[in-house]
């Protein structure tokens, strides 16, 4: 493609930018209107708790039904995020940096001394812009970090769907775009459905909201992670049985860690005492599960997501370093977040956190690191 046309494709039209606000308009009203468990959030340094309302699995199917009935009226053509991804990029990108930049004025302006927006600033203008001056900012009632997240993660969905009917449509449908389909619904559709286990993870109850979580959340989550995606869309890959199989078995796999770890955590949050594997609980120091996944390696949760992130790329072969972006990236951020959490952890439990090191010695992969 031309310089000049590439560059065209970025900029966004009014379709794009309407597209964009009525995502988040509907996103923002139906989060607040639809019925759903209200979930305490973790126990904040000030003794209050945030709640969560989750909703997500209903406002998924809401906005697809919507979305299906849309394009069936002609009001919105399915393939109009397919259509146009450059621009709807760059729109969200300029929407994160708006959003921070209100975050951050909002921010040095709070006198509010509760634990979820007493205001933390070093000082330094990016530090604070990047990591955020609020732990827990709302608007109108909603959590904003919690809302930012999911919209990343249903637009990562309606990204795949989108770019699924153009595949139909030019009448390119693979066995690769089926297996990194499919793979994608059960991982995004599974967030929704155990969406209060995010409330005890890490970005909820440690991150403050600025650009790195907003951009990371609205961004990142659904435009990189659907690159395989777009990838199959203008790539032919030709799959044998057998790396179909293995394949799937990647995936399981991880998903089963994965699922099975952040699960146990939480259950162990909301009572010590609850059955890992159908046996009481090994637990240091009162406070650090280990057993079960925990007790194989600490965050092995992050291990699950990693063979789950390999898993959507496997479907493109190994002709391009194109399509595993997304695993590369998770494992160089996951390697980072468990040394950044490793050091929290260590800050916050003290002894306990050394002795749990010495019983559990591994770090995200058993036997290796
Ligand atoms: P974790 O869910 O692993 O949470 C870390 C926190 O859990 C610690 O700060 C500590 O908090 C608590 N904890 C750690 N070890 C123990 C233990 N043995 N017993 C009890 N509590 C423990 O981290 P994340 O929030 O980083 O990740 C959640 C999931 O999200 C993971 O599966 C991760 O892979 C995934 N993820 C995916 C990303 C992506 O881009 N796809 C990006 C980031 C995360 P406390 O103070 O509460 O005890």
């Amino acid at each position: 493609m031309d310089l000049s046309l590439l560059l065209h494709a970025f900029i966004p039209s009014w379709t794009s930018v309407a597209m964009l606000l009525g995502y988040f308009t509907y996103l923002a009203i139906f989060g607040s209107i639809l019925p759903g468990k209200v979930v305490p959030g973790a126990t904040l340094s000030d003794g209050s708790r945030l709640h969560y309302r989750c909703n997500g699995l209903l406002l998924l199917f809401l906005l697809v039904l919507l979305l299906g009935i849309g394009g069936w009226m002609d009001l919105l053509p399915p393939t109009a995020i397919a259509d146009r991804g450059l621009e709807l990029l760059s729109a969200t990108l300029v929407f994160s940096v708006l959003v921070t930049n209100v975050l951050y004025m909002v921010g040095c302006k709070s006198h509010n001394q509760s634990s979820s927006l007493r205001p933390h600033t070093t000082g330094n203008l990016i530090e604070d812009w990047w990591f955020g001056i609020q732990l827990n900012p709302q608007f109108m009632g909603l959590d904003l970090k919690f809302y930012f997240v999911r919209a990343g993660m249903l637009g990562w969905l309606l990204i795949n769907l989108s770019v699924l009917v153009k595949c139909i449509q030019e009448s390119n449908l693979s066995q690769s775009m089926i297996l990194y389909q499919l793979f994608c619904v059960i991982y995004i559709m599974d967030y929704f459905i155990h969406e209060e286990y995010m409330t005890s993870t890490w970005d909820i109850i440690a991150e403050r909201l600025g650009f790195m979580l907003v951009f990371g959340d609205i961004v990142w989550i659904p435009f990189t992670f659907s690159i395989q995606g777009w990838w199959l869309l203008r790539n032919k890959v030709e799959l044998t049985i057998a790396a179909i199989i293995a394949n799937c078995l990647v995936f399981f796999m991880g998903y089963l860690v994965f699922r099975g770890a952040n699960k146990q955590k939480h259950m162990f949050k909301k009572n010590p005492k609850a059955l890992i594997w159908g046996r009481p609980p090994k637990v240091i120091g009162g406070k650090l599960l280990a057993s079960g996944y925990w007790g194989i390696a600490r965050h092995s949760n992050y291990l699950g997501d990693l063979l789950v992130a390999l898993s959507f790329s496997l479907p493109c072969g190994i002709s391009s370093p194109v399509p595993y972006f997304y695993p590369t990236y998770l494992f160089i951020l996951l390697i980072w977040r468990e040394r950044r959490d490793e050091t929290r952890c260590a800050e916050k439990y003290k002894d306990i956190w050394a002795e749990y090191k010495k019983t559990i010695p591994w770090r995200i992969f058993p036997y290796v690191y």
